[in-house]
């Protein structure tokens, strides 16, 4: 069993408002906006904790929030939801206590953490929105991009990767065309029972999902994380990497 009420500890102690957004099995589920410095920001979503038996997304989220922002507040607006499945964070399952893959479940109306989420989400449109996840064969890391436009940035998440650890040289085998070495389209075939590919076809011009490999130390794993997220947030705001 892992400690929920460490994960709300730090949340609590950070320099910004935390809001919950509703309480599933008797977990709470918590959002966090952190407030641009401008009127014009570009909206960015940022989930850990889908699948409870992948806490490197979780951890992930944590150190996102504990780290100083600031230079980011002047082009971008933030909504983070930390852990969208505390059940199974807890009890380390994929799914809920209802036996619910959250991340399939996108498509209905009666998984109460697919309500929280579509709640938070309201009629917001994201530049980009990012789900960290883990995956338990893999060997090394990978990752899936969708793009409203298709200029995928793939293979600059492949270059900023491998900085940090080496590229699983398998085929996830997800129906998903390669876009560059380790990186996968969010395919049209999956529908918008996810998470991603429904935020990509009603919330957001470009979705990633952050595949770290569970057999490296946690630290590397979320390290791997926020440099994908930081990758995508340098290239949206013009900068080169
Ligand atoms: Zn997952």
């Amino acid at each position: 069993m892992r400690n929920y009420a460490e994960i709300t500890k730090r949340l609590k102690h950070l320099d910004v408002p935390i809001e919950l957004l509703g309480t599933v099995h008797d977990y709470p589920i918590y959002q966090i906006h952190l407030v641009p410095l401008i009127d014009t920001p570009k909206h960015v979503l940022i989930t850990g904790g889908m699948h409870g038996d992948e806490p490197a997304g979780v951890e992930a989220v944590l150190q996102f929030l504990e780290r100083d922002n600031t230079p980011l507040l002047k082009n971008f607006s933030f909504l983070v939801i930390p852990c969208i499945n505390p059940y199974g964070y807890v009890h380390n399952t994929r799914e809920t206590l209802d036996g619910i893959d959250i991340n399939r479940a996108f498509e209905t109306d009666n998984v109460a953490e697919v309500a929280i989420v579509k709640k938070a989400l309201g009629q917001t449109q994201f530049s980009l929105t990012i789900d960290f996840h883990e995956d338990y064969d893999a060997t090394g890391f990978y990752l899936y991009e969708g793009k409203r436009d298709e200029k995928y940035i793939g293979p600059r998440f492949a270059t900023a990767a491998k900085a940090v650890g080496t590229l699983d040289p398998e085929d996830p085998g997800e129906d998903a065309p390669g876009l560059a070495e380790g990186v996968y389209k969010v395919a049209t075939s999956w529908g918008t029972e996810g998470l991603a590919p429904y935020l990509l076809h009603f919330h957001s011009e470009h979705v990633i999902i952050s595949e770290t490999p569970t057999v490296w130390q946690l630290e590397q794993r979320a390290a791997l994380h926020l440099t994908i997220l930081d990758t995508a947030l340098d290239i949206i705001s013009g900068k080169e990497v």
